[in-house]
């Protein structure tokens, strides 16, 4: 069994751009490349976890969101960090411009559906995982699979919760909550 890291995108690793449709657009987070070559050096799995609503919007394809995080991967290597070993995202959202895109889905967060994915397909360890994000749905995603969860104050953290069809269980903390992704990191690891 491997155990991973989830990572949330936007307020993570880059940025939140709102509405994310351009490679232009990125901007990883100062100490991103760093602090996830740590957690793949520590033997983590690193999986992102993004919602994508701009798809279910009509703003991006799911071939220009498959594009862009190419070109994140790309960067992240380029300034010296590991490889990102899949990337999940839910195009979903019940209130799309698109019908297809109309769904009450599993994937996306708060629900579990791309974690229980990275689960199958990477065979994961839940419960030796952690879960990083900047808002209360990635941390009840998280939680929902068992993984430890972090929340980092790099994003929206500060918001309220997106709009879900799922009742939030604001009772749900993060174990632990610090300044951003190294910090995140140094602290896994030094729970390890
Ligand atoms: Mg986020
Ligand atoms: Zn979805």
């Amino acid at each position: 069994m491997n155990r991973a890291v989830f990572l949330d995108r936007d307020g993570v690793l880059i940025e939140d751009a709102d509405l994310l449709t351009q490679t232009e657009q990125l901007r990883i987070l100062p100490g991103v490349p760093a602090a996830l070559s740590a957690l793949k050096f520590a033997g983590f799995r690193l999986v992102v976890v993004t919602n994508q609503p701009v798809v279910a919007r009509g703003m991006i394809t799911e071939q220009g969101v498959e594009a862009v995080h190419a070109e994140l991967a790309r960067r992240i290597m380029a300034q010296g960090g590991p490889a990102i070993d899949r990337f999940y995202y839910c195009p979903h959202h019940p209130d799309a411009t698109l019908p297809q895109y109309r769904v009450a889905c599993e994937c996306r967060k708060p629900r579990p559906g791309m974690f229980l994915q990275a689960i199958a397909q990477l065979k994961l360890d839940g419960r030796a995982s952690f879960t990083v994000g900047d808002r209360l749905t990635d941390i009840i995603a998280g939680t929902q699979v068992g993984s430890r969860t972090v929340l980092v104050e790099t994003g929206k953290h500060t918001e309220l919760p997106i709009t879900t069809s799922d009742p939030i269980d604001l009772t749900i903390k993060p174990e632990h909550t610090c300044r951003d992704l190294s910090a995140g990191a140094a602290w896994i690891l030094g729970i390890q």
